[in-house]
């Protein structure tokens, strides 16, 4: 049996990276027919510090995104972690399989408590055990996710396979695969290409909104930074040491389903004036759909909330069953 797992946190505004990394792959794995298991990761989302009184409407928003971009909860479970109880059990014993030195080799850790990790929570330093136990607690074979979570991928790994060891049960758990693939698995900053796009960067200008309209994506990605080499390169080699050039051309080569070298034939030795307004016009075409569905199921909290509990109810039934091996394998008394 192939299962997918994945989750997007509920820390703000959604970009075009979670887009073209995360929700599109989402949507196009599911109509290939997977079995998806699909989460807002709230409890992920309070490993750093958080605007008071926000968790719930966050939640509430980046479902209401899943569901914009596609994800049909007929067809896949779409659920808030926190409502289900194998998360935080499973990561429990997962703390205990888990190696410090493993965990410490993180390099998103390192990147998020910045340098003052003194001060970070105890919960951002084991974010990555409870995203293997995420995974694990539905025995997911695949992972669909960005670029940017490889390392915690092969982190997950290496727990299921301690844990099969440590408890006698050769292949209880599958090692989960990461499935990241194509343009789009790297989406970075407009503002510099060597970083990543993220929801937490403090500038609204590093990133593209699911929620920006026309005239905001216009504007955001006129003011994306370009180099001094001026002009469009024709052909791939000539994105070699342009990064924001290369991240342009790969968003456009993400939407329109083109290939690079298409979009170099076509805009090479062009200037970024004729290249960004025809990149602005795909990347509207491609988003506005999705952010008129996105405001439409907005406005009906009722209907996301029983999306999220019908979900929670399946991926309940689906997670508690192992979490009750789990116990037995460990031994723990009643289980
Ligand atoms: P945060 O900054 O709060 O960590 P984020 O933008 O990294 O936010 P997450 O909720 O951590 O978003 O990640 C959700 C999914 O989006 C993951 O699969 C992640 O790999 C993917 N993703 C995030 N940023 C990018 C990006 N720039 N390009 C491609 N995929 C991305
Ligand atoms: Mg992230």
């Amino acid at each position: 049996p192939q299962r997918i797992f994945s989750g997007i946190q509920p820390t703000g505004n959604l970009h075009l990276g979670n887009y073209l990394g995360a929700l599109k792959k989402f949507v196009d794995l599911q109509e290939d027919g997977w079995d998806a298991v699909y989460a807002v990761v709230d409890l992920h989302a309070i490993t750093m510090p958080m605007e008071k009184g926000a968790l719930l409407s966050q939640t509430r928003q980046i479902a209401a995104a899943f569901l914009a971009c596609g994800v049909d909860p007929k067809k896949s479970i779409l659920f808030a972690q926190s409502s289900v109880k194998a998360h935080v059990e499973l990561a429990w014993i997962f703390n205990c399989v888990a190696r410090m030195g493993w965990v410490e080799r993180m390099t998103q850790f390192k990147d998020k408590a910045g340098k003052d990790a003194e001060r970070a929570s105890v919960g951002l330093f084991t974010y990555p055990v409870l995203q293997a136990a995420d995974i694990l607690a539905y025995k997911a074979t695949h992972v669909p996710v960005g670029e940017d979570q490889k390392q915690h991928l092969e982190l997950s790994r290496d727990i299921a396979d301690r844990f099969n060891r440590e408890y006698d049960a050769p292949g209880f758990f599958p090692l989960p695969e990461p499935l990241i693939k194509g343009p789009g698995a790297r989406v970075m900053s407009l503002k510099d290409g060597t970083k990543k796009m993220s929801k937490s960067d403090p500038s609204e200008l590093s990133r593209i909104a699911l929620v920006d309209d026309a005239d905001m994506i216009a504007k955001k990605i006129k003011k994306a930074k370009t180099d001094l080499l001026g002009d469009m390169p024709s052909e791939v080699d000539g994105l070699e040491g342009r990064p924001e050039v290369e991240n342009l051309v790969g968003i456009y080569a993400a939407l329109s389903g083109e290939s690079v070298e298409a979009i170099l034939r076509q805009y090479g030795g062009q200037g970024f004036g004729v290249f960004k307004p025809a990149l602005a016009e795909v990347t509207v075409n491609h988003l506005s759909p999705i952010t008129q569905r996105y405001r439409e199921i907005l406005d009906d909290p009722a209907f996301i909330d029983s999306v999220l509990q019908d979900g929670a109810e399946r991926a309940d039934a689906i997670s508690a069953p192992v979490i009750a091996e789990v116990w037995k394998l460990v031994g723990f008394w009643g289980a």
